[in-house]
């Protein structure tokens, strides 16, 4: 699987010129879902040029209540109705810069679930985190608490470990220590939860990913994925991501 996450980058022109250039660029590309998260008003001319593709869209937020007086929020029923399967939730720049907590994470988990969305539930710790060697404690508490009283069948929601230094740097976690932590995800949704499920959900990582590495990650066990930001934002790079294993990158 995956996943573009544009962030806040452009316009509808730029949007309906990126989907007509990835479109013939991933012809014939089997066996990978791939999902494009532009920003909101961008979502309709994005369904409009992908309806029939294989490419699926996805929100980069949502509010956890369906309809009301709750200014500037969007909707899980409004994503849905202009198409979206997805949503990235959770995301290190949501969490930073909007000061998003697990408790509101979680409530969003939940009502992507009760609207049909499949959430891409962002984790994973800052530097300071790691250095001081709490990585897997912070990314074990996002899970606990993000997933808090929530039941899923495993291909309804996705897991995306994120090391936050890693994030819009140009610096990717090594596939080894990516590896090392999206196999104790997998470990601890088997304790959670059933370890038949743990075993089927996907789980991706990002940051800094591009065509150059996205084959290292790939050939790790438990990785199933990837969001990726900047590298995302062009359809040749974009592409030649999906289809690493052809490109021979
Ligand atoms: C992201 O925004 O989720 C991300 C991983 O960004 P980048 O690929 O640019 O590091």
């Amino acid at each position: 699987m995956m996943v573009a996450n544009w962030k806040m980058n452009k316009n509808i022109e730029e949007t309906e010129l990126f989907a007509r250039q990835l479109l013939p660029l991933l012809e014939g590309v089997s066996g990978v879902e791939v999902v494009i998260c532009p920003p909101f008003v961008n979502l309709p001319a994005l369904h409009n040029i992908l309806a029939g593709s294989q490419v699926k869209i996805g929100g980069q937020n949502l509010f956890w209540e369906v309809k009301g007086a709750y200014t500037g929020e969007i909707s899980p029923l409004m994503l849905r109705d202009v198409g979206c399967n997805y949503v990235i939730l959770g995301h290190s720049e949501r969490r930073q810069i909007i000061g998003e907590n697990d408790t509101i994470i979680n409530r969003k988990v939940k009502a992507a679930l009760n609207a049909g969305i499949i959430p891409i539930l962002c984790v994973g710790e800052t530097l300071q985190e790691r250095e001081n060697q709490k990585a897997r404690e912070v990314v074990k508490e996002q899970l606990t608490q993000g997933l808090k009283d929530i039941v899923f069948a495993p291909g309804d929601l996705v897991i995306a470990y994120e090391p936050v230094w890693a994030i819009g740097t140009g610096v990717n976690a090594s596939s080894d220590d990516a590896q090392d932590m999206i196999s104790f995800i997998r470990i601890y949704l088997a304790r959670l939860y059933q370890p038949e499920l743990a075993e089927s959900v996907r789980i991706l990582y990002g940051g800094s990913v591009k065509p150059e590495n996205i084959a290292e990650f790939m050939a790790e066990k438990d990785i199933d994925g990837a969001l990726v930001g900047g590298a995302s934002l062009q359809a040749d790079s974009f592409a030649r991501i999906v289809r690493y294993k052809q490109n021979g990158n």
